[in-house]
């Protein structure tokens, strides 16, 4: 992969990026994101924001051989702390890391997102905590894909600033909405998988000298759940 060659997940992320939007790309690695969007127009500029040194050199070098420094800044930063005022950021794009980690970074520092109208998030699990915290703190699921590469499973959630989001279920917070009404069969496989690795819990946990109740109760709705949309789905 390199910035002229997004990978499949990357170009997903990419996809829903608007024409002319001003970007910042926290946890960006090699700035291969920013980069490809700079090259190809799409985007007015923004920032690469890293918090180890290696991979914000890494940033910096690409910024600076493709003779992008005057559209894209890579700042060595924790998180959204890269981004500043004058910086006139409208999206967000945080791709590559847990739903846990993605959620710390953008409440930690939740104020400077007072100028953002798109998250464009792609957690590599913890789907369910990211789209609670969507859910909770004003913005509305626009679009959620779920693509596989080299044998994983990603999926990208897309949220714009809305007064009132929508309220949605457990089981919508667990699958996705958009993926539950789509369910395609990289959904469906997630899912199979997720199911069996379940009910290998479950049989670990009640072989235990002391059964813990309340996980088990927890594995048991858990599979219901998963039984059920693939049922649903007629997967
Ligand atoms: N975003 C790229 C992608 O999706 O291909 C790179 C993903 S890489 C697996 C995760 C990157 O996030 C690493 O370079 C890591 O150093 C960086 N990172 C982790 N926590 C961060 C934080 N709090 N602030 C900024 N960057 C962070």
């Amino acid at each position: 992969m390199d910035a002229d060659h997004l990978s499949v997940r990357l170009a997903t992320v990419a996809k829903y990026v608007l024409p002319g939007s001003r970007i910042a790309d926290i946890g960006t690695d090699h700035a291969y994101l920013p980069v490809n969007l700079a090259k190809r127009g799409v985007i007015a500029g923004g920032v690469a924001g890293e918090v180890v040194p290696g991979p914000f050199k890494n940033a910096q070098r690409e910024i600076e051989q493709t003779q992008l420094t005057d559209k894209i800044t890579a700042r060595l930063a924790n998180g959204l702390k890269a981004m500043e005022p004058s910086d006139n950021i409208d999206t967000v794009v945080i791709a590559g890391m847990g739903g846990a980690l993605i959620t710390q970074i953008l409440t930690q520092d939740f104020d400077r997102l007072a100028g953002v109208n798109r998250l464009i998030l792609q957690p590599n699990v913890g789907e369910m905590t990211l789209r609670t915290f969507l859910m909770t703190h004003g913005f509305q699921l626009q679009a959620e894909e779920i693509v596989s590469e080299d044998g994983h499973d990603y999926e990208i959630l897309v949220a714009d600033r809305a007064d009132q989001p929508e309220q949605y279920t457990e089981e919508q917070l667990r699958f996705g909405p958009f993926l539950l009404a789509a369910h395609n069969a990289t959904f469906i496989a997630k899912w199979q998988r997720e199911l069996k690795r379940t009910k290998e819990v479950l049989q670990q946990v009640q072989s235990a000298k002391e059964v813990p109740a309340a996980k088990v109760a927890e594995l048991h709705t858990k599979i219901s759940e998963i039984e059920e949309v693939l049922q649903r789905v007629g997967a």
